[in-house]
């Protein structure tokens, strides 16, 4: 008598737990804004925060990039596929430094989506003025021409510090463990894995420009002043203020390249080479790419000190 009724509640009490796990899973999946491959969708604005929100959220999280590869955070305009591919999202993570793409649309791109949470990945992040890093061949321009400061201002490429780039990922640990408090554990030790191989990197980059002379180096766009902040280097950029350098700029970038035995002239993919050939060409030099909107930040960083590195000896 008890062997067919066991097997029975057994089935019964499965199908209760299976229908209720189904009315769970959609209850989660509609209303916490999860996938239904159950990952928290991301959206961010360029693709090394991508990489920054993979290592913090791992299996845990779909990532949106708004700024496809080979396009500008400075010019680049959203689709309607994109604008509609934010309607999944729980969190956008913004660089938050006052890059161009942001300023014209981040308001449009909230306004997809009222209830994800925007985090700003540069809270906490000291900016610096882009002026800084600037050419003496363009600070005499200035005086010269009597001209106002052409710049933004402050320097929006935050991300191309290894040490921003830990304030970047915890702040990104933070909106996680807000949407998502139940995998708050999980992205914590991934956050703490991501520091170790971020100051792994910060050290070995520190000790490897450590003794290098020559400390300029030469790009089309000034993607790496918080880079040269950081090792105490001086980028010197061909554009000036978002423009191609005009004629009496560029001589007079060329004798500072000369004076400082610069031979290459870093190019990236998202920016034209054309004045850069140019230069290369009277100082007998190479153009060289390097990226600064990788997705592999770490292995990226690791391509552009080794590329800035061979270019100052
Ligand atoms: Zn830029």
């Amino acid at each position: 008598m008890v062997r067919p009724i066991l097997p029975k509640l057994i089935s019964t009490s499965s199908t209760v737990l299976i229908l209720f796990g189904l009315l769970l899973f959609n209850l989660v999946s509609c209303s916490s804004g999860h996938d239904l491959d159950d990952k928290t969708t991301v959206a961010v604005s360029i693709l090394p925060q991508a990489g920054f929100v993979e290592a913090v959220g791992g299996d845990k999280v779909n990532v949106v990039v708004m700024v496809p590869p080979g396009a500008s955070p400075h010019t680049y305009e959203v689709t309607p596929g994109q604008m509609a591919s934010l309607a999944n999202a729980r969190m956008y993570a913004k660089v938050g430094s006052g890059v161009e793409f942001e300023l014209a649309w981040m308001d449009k791109l909230i306004a997809v989506n009222k209830a994800m949470l925007v985090v700003d990945c540069s809270q906490g992040i000291q900016l610096i003025p882009v002026a800084e890093e600037e050419s003496e061949a363009a600070q005499e321009h200035e005086e010269e021409s009597g001209a106002e400061h052409h710049h933004e201002g402050l320097d929006p490429h935050v991300w191309l510090s290894v040490r921003n780039v830990k304030i970047m990922a915890r702040n990104i640990c933070d909106g996680l463990v807000r949407v998502d408090a139940h995998n708050k554990s999980y992205y914590e030790a991934n956050l703490a894995a991501y520091f170790q191989e971020l100051d792994n990197l910060d050290a070995a980059l520190t000790a490897d420009l450590a003794d290098v002379a020559n400390r300029e180096f030469l790009v089309v766009h000034p993607s790496f002043g918080y880079f040269a902040h950081d090792y105490d280097l001086h980028q010197i950029s061909l554009e000036q203020g978002g423009k191609e350098p005009e004629a009496d700029y560029m001589i007079r970038l060329i004798n500072e390249a000369k004076q400082h035995s610069i031979k290459v002239v870093f190019v990236s993919p998202q920016y034209s080479a054309k004045s850069a050939e140019m230069i290369a060409q009277e100082i007998g030099g190479e153009v060289v790419m390097i990226d600064p909107l990788a997705r592999d930040f770490v292995g990226n960083m690791h391509g552009i000190e080794t590329a800035v590195k061979q270019s100052m000896q």
